[in-house]
């Protein structure tokens, strides 16, 4: 997942007008450190060892008031509108709350508290508020509509027409089009959206924290060494010391119901796990579903479009819904046909060592492993042996230095300040130049207040219009701590994950953009890069220089590498169509009229209509699918992920067939400048084509999950 403050705000799709930082010349308030400009090494640093949250709201307060001073400055101009005093002034300003905008991310996602999140809930609809003020600043918009019709756009370098575009789409889609009472009601209903966004994550937040499994000594048959010691940690922190704890995240609960041998506690944890924001108490997230729903609708009507997904994806490289479902719809079949033989295969180990079971959602994982070990003798423990999180580290910074001729080296302790004992930074340099690109920040294990899952995001962003500016980026995971000088040892999934994630720290550091708002990016391509990069993993030089043994050094065998590959095709029946369920759902959510409409009931008419197997639940229900209602960063665009991986796939296989294979230079040139560089300077479909000579089919991505090519 890439986070940006779209997400972390919950605000409409023009965020990134404001969020542009600069080094700015004007006053700041020195005495509230959220706000000050970043002292001390590369270029300045945020001041993460002195944050405090007292601080946090008079630092949003100003921050925002001077953003709307600046942007008056600009739209009061008495000179004609130019590119330079509208387009380029828009891109200076708003510094100051960027800054403050760094440190929330923190807050939000790597050290949540319930202080925060109350500041969070009272704060979301006043930054929804300051939007507004600034997409509806009349004067404001016609100087960018007229640069955008005039005749000196014609006479700019093409990143900066597509500059003009950008700025001026994004107002045009937000709202700034309207007049009188429209105008007021879309200002309301952001607000409000900007309200419930955030209470659909904080509920989802109470129910991950709020409902732990405790298990005893006698239940924990299956379950790995490691798996059990983390649980008891884990119970250990939460005041019941000789327990085990299965936590309420992803993490702690696909394990668990992989390697239990207790049939009635897999079930309990699933049960758990998926009724996520679904419990009918406080924090059931239903009601707000359909309101969010509601809302959205009658927002883009307002514009004269027909649904929320018309409106979203008109800017995509998809363009329309249609074109995603046309993907989803052709893939789904095989993955359903998939399913049944996924199936099929797991009842026949149940009946053959007479478990007297028909396979229901809990044994899924717990089965597939059965059939993994018995067709592919594949064990997953065992692969985890050689996956150490510092050799896989090391592995990336590699894979940096061949492709993208960065260097990541150690920047010792005390020197750059963290939120975190368990952040460490790298500085990035050019390999050959030595020349400085940027810090990398890594957040790698789990906490309490922490989000679930994996990300990727930026404290600054690379821009050189008024003086080059470094970029800042961090990758964000949650493994579980290993004991003292014990290494960290993860599963494939999680090494896969952690190339991904990197993948989109390579793209925040290879941009070579002029100006901040050419670094945002279009929600259906910025997957793109990240899956891209986890193709390095399974790479010769990766496996034979990385993947060692944690205890005796060894290489991992050939053979159990050659199971590996053999395996990659294996559970994409549930791999697919768990994904498919949500992306298809997230799909018709936006395409339906909401009037009245029961979350829950849709749902399940929705998937009673796909014919979706009994035997899987969507990956994310509907009550805990953040990725569409705690904001818009992925509403009506889940699919984003599969329209990408139709590109990985085309990608991944112009290497497989380069000269010099996955490491071939020429190549390697052309995918950092067509597809990393260039940000979103480019149209993601012309950047393509650059790379690639042709556009992306479906082929390649459907040899890759072993489903039939069609004709
Ligand atoms: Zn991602």
């Amino acid at each position: 997942m890439h986070r940006n403050l779209l997400k972390v705000v919950g605000l409409a799709a023009v965020v990134f007008i404001v969020a542009c930082a600069e080094k700015s010349t004007e006053m700041t308030d020195d005495s509230n450190i959220l706000l000050a400009e970043w002292t001390g090494p590369y270029g300045g640093v945020p001041a993460f060892d002195e944050m405090n949250l007292d601080s946090l709201k008079p630092a949003l307060e100003a921050g925002m008031a001077r953003n709307l001073a600046e942007i008056d400055e600009i739209a009061s101009n008495a000179e004609p509108p130019t590119f330079d005093n509208t387009i380029v002034a828009m891109e200076r300003v708003g510094r100051d709350l960027n800054r403050v905008f760094a440190y929330w991310e923190v807050w939000s996602s790597n050290l949540s508290t319930p202080e925060f999140r109350e500041i969070q809930s009272e704060m979301a609809p006043k930054l929804s508020e300051f939007q507004s003020k600034i997409t509806q600043n009349k004067a404001l918009f016609m100087r960018i509509k007229a640069v955008h019709e005039s005749d000196e756009k014609d006479s700019l370098r093409p990143d900066q027409q597509r500059l003009v575009w950008l700025v001026y789409d994004s107002f045009a889609r937000n709202g700034a089009t309207l007049e009188g009472d429209a105008k007021e009601r879309y200002a309301e209903i952001n607000k409000r959206l900007a309200e419930i966004h955030t209470d659909f994550s904080n509920n989802l937040l109470a129910d991950e924290e709020g409902y732990v499994t405790y298990i005893n000594k006698d239940q924990l048959s299956g379950l790995s060494e490691s798996f059990v010691q983390a649980a008891a940690v884990a119970a250990a922190e939460r005041e019941h010391e000789g327990d085990y704890a299965i936590t309420n995240t992803r993490s702690s609960m696909d394990p668990f119901l992989t390697f239990s041998d207790q049939r009635d506690l897999r079930e309990k944890v699933w049960r758990t796990y998926y009724s996520r924001g679904d419990n009918g108490d406080d924090h059931d997230n239903n009601a707000i579903i359909a309101e969010i729903l509601q809302l959205r609708d009658e927002r883009v009507r307002l514009l004269g479009y027909d649904n929320y997904a018309q409106w979203q994806l008109e800017n995509r490289m998809a363009k329309n819904p249609e074109s995603a479902f046309d993907l989803m719809e052709a893939v789904w079949p095989a993955a359903l046909a998939r399913v049944k033989e996924e199936v099929a295969a797991m009842q026949a180990i149940a009946d053959q060592e007479g478990a007297g079971v028909t396979i229901e959602p809990w044994d899924y994982r717990y089965y597939a492993e059965k059939v993994r070990k018995e067709k592919y003798d594949l064990d997953s423990d065992e692969v985890k042996q050689y996956l150490q999180l510092d050799k896989l580290r090391e592995a990336m910074f590699f894979v940096a230095g061949e492709l993208f001729q960065f260097k990541f080296t150690s920047v010792p302790e005390g020197v750059v300040p963290v939120f975190h004992e368990d952040v460490r930074v790298w500085e990035v340099t050019n390999k050959t130049s030595g020349e400085h690109i940027g810090l990398w920040y890594l957040d790698p294990f789990a906490r309490q207040g922490k989000s679930s899952g994996a990300w990727a995001t930026t404290y600054r962003s690379y821009e050189t219009f008024d003086g080059k500016q470094t970029v800042l980026g961090s990758n964000n995971s949650n493994f579980i701590e290993g004991a003292p000088g014990e290494p960290v040892l993860i599963s494939w999934n999680d090494a896969e994950t952690l190339f991904h994630e990197f993948g989109h720290a390579l793209h925040y550091f290879s941009s070579n953009v002029d100006y901040p708002t050419l670094n945002g990016g279009v929600r259906d391509y910025t997957e793109f890069q990240s899956q891209l990069l986890e193709r390095w993993l399974l790479t010769d030089k990766v496996i034979n220089n990385y993947l060692v043994h944690h205890e005796t050094g060894e290489h991992i065998p050939d053979d159990l590498v050659a199971k590996i590959k053999s395996a990659a095709t294996f559970n994409q029946g549930f791999d697919t169509t768990e994904y498919l369920a949500s992306a298809l759902m997230d799909m018709k959510y936006h395409m339906t009229d909401p009037t009245g409409i029961d979350a829950d009931a849709f749902e399940r008419a929705t998937l009673a209509e796909l014919k979706m197997p009994d035997e899987i639940v969507m990956r994310h229900r509907s009550p805990h699918f953040a990725h569409i209602f705690s904001g818009e960063g992925y509403a009506a665009s889940y699919y984003g992920y599969m329209w990408a991986d139709v590109l990985t796939a085309d990608a991944a296989e112009a290497f497989a067939e380069a000269p010099g294979g996955f490491y071939d230079t020429a190549l390697a040139k052309k995918l950092v400048e067509h597809l990393f560089a260039v940000r979103n300077a480019v149209d993601p479909a012309d950047a393509y084509r650059a790379f690639r000579g042709r556009d992306a089919g479906i082929d390649a991505l459907m040899r890759d999950r072993g489903f039939p090519v069609p004709g």
